[in-house]
């Protein structure tokens, strides 16, 4: 019987356990990604189903799997309106100590450092979920809602968009990834070794 997801705890019990979770945590809950998504706070449904296993793999790593279901409402890139994400993601993730462990992985499973002997569960997931937020979440082609033409909002870049352009523009070596609007995913993204 999987237990409630807890807010932390020690993965390297959890694992020895054969522990599993499952339930929903609100959006709201998760600070970094409530700072992108459009009105989490008020809204009921704004959850992620979560369900973890947290169990021995049969070359004997530690592993975090799962699943995270969830429906996210982002800002479209191209005309700032409500784009909404579905996420399903599949969870294959190795708790490792060091990171010099990451590199004795086997390609299929994505490092997750715990230096010690507790985890942030809710930070985790957190990470999961944004990972799921494509670089420039936008409409499909045709479907950008029309733009207003006359005062200021005749422009949809933001101004971190337009920054962007120019450092673009002067030809600084700063990557793609460095000058997106998300540029906290992509420190994710680098953290876990993921090229995605
Ligand atoms: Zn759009």
């Amino acid at each position: 019987m999987p237990e409630d997801i807890p807010i932390s705890l020690d993965p390297w019990r959890a694992v020895k356990k054969g522990l599993s979770f499952a339930g929903e945590v609100a959006l709201s809950q998760f600070p970094r990604l409530a700072k992108i998504l459009i009105g989490c706070e008020n809204d009921p449904h704004a959850r992620a189903v979560c369900d973890l296993r947290f169990e021995r793999g049969r070359d004997g790593h530690a592993l975090v799997v799962g699943r995270i279901r969830s429906c996210l409402r982002v800002p479209c890139q191209r005309c700032l309106g409500e784009v909404e994400i579905d996420v399903d993601v599949l969870l294959r993730l190795a708790l490792i100590r060091t990171d010099q462990m990451a590199c004795e992985l086997p390609e299929d499973l994505d490092p997750l450092l715990v230096a010690d002997e507790q985890m942030d569960l809710m930070a985790v997931i957190e990470d999961e979920l944004l990972l799921a937020i494509p670089m420039f979440p936008r409409h499909g082609d045709g479907l950008c809602r029309p733009l207003v033409t006359e005062g200021v909002d005749v422009n949809p870049a933001s101004p971190d968009l337009a920054m962007n352009e120019t450092a673009l523009a002067s030809g600084s070596d700063t990557s793609r990834e460095e000058t997106h609007p998300f540029a906290l995913l992509a420190g994710i993204r680098r953290n876990r070794g993921d090229s995605k």
